[in-house]
């Protein structure tokens, strides 16, 4: 029963939450920074250029990469961040108690350490799209929403970068 129980909550390729598990941890999360008037960083990471990989190399290297992208995540953020599947190639993440700022060193890291690793298969870089809590949205689909387009931007404008959500400063009230 554990097992199944573990099967349903994990993403089994890559070992991170699946998007059910994540949306329910983030919605608590979510609750607590609320309640204590902490901040919260959500972030959506999408690979570049993935369908090349699968194309030109199959998807047994395609898989290889995902697991490969998500054990950069594992081993660069906290035991206390939140990390899940979106789907396909896309990652999402909640950092609690963190601010934009710091948000966006620790992004830039996992950004410079996926480069590095697949630094002989150029093409495969990270985009990514932040969103803090409270200042550019306050519910979860929202700063999902917010943090999603973001991540075309990053996306439009080059890829392997990363861009923030606008914040307003009205919207912390
Ligand atoms: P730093 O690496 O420049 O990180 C600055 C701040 O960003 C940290 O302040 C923290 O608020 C936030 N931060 C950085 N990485 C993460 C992360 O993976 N998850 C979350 N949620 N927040 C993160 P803080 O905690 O006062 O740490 C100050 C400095 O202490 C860090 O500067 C770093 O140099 C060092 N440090 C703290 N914890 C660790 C750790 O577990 N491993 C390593 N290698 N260094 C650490
Ligand atoms: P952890 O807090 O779960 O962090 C896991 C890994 O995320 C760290 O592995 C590091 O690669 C990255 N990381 C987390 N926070 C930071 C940060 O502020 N800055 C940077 N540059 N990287 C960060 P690492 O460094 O091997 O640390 C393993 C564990 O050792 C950490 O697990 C934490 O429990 C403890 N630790 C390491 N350094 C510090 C520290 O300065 N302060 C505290 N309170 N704990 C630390």
């Amino acid at each position: 029963l554990n097992m199944l129980l573990q099967f349903s909550r994990i993403d089994s390729m890559t070992g991170l939450y699946n998007l059910c598990t994540f949306q329910s941890v983030m919605e608590k999360e979510l609750a607590l920074a609320k309640r204590n008037g902490k901040p919260l960083v959500l972030i959506m990471a999408d690979l570049d250029n993935f369908k090349t990989v699968n194309d030109s190399e199959g998807h047994q290297s395609g898989d290889d990469v995902l697991r490969q992208v998500a054990e950069v995540f594992s081993e660069n953020l906290r035991a206390m961040d939140i990390a899940g599947r979106y789907g396909g190639d896309e990652f999402i993440f909640g950092l609690p108690e963190t601010d934009i700022s710091s948000a966006i060193e620790i992004t830039e890291r996992i950004r410079e350490k996926v480069e590095a690793i697949f630094s002989d298969r150029s093409a495969t870089t990270l985009s990514i799209g932040l969103a803090s809590y409270p200042g550019a949205g306050r519910s979860l689909e929202t700063l999902i929403t917010a943090a999603d387009k973001a991540l075309y931007e990053a996306k439009s404008t080059g890829k392997n970068r990363l861009k923030a959500a606008p914040s307003y400063p009205w919207a912390e009230k």
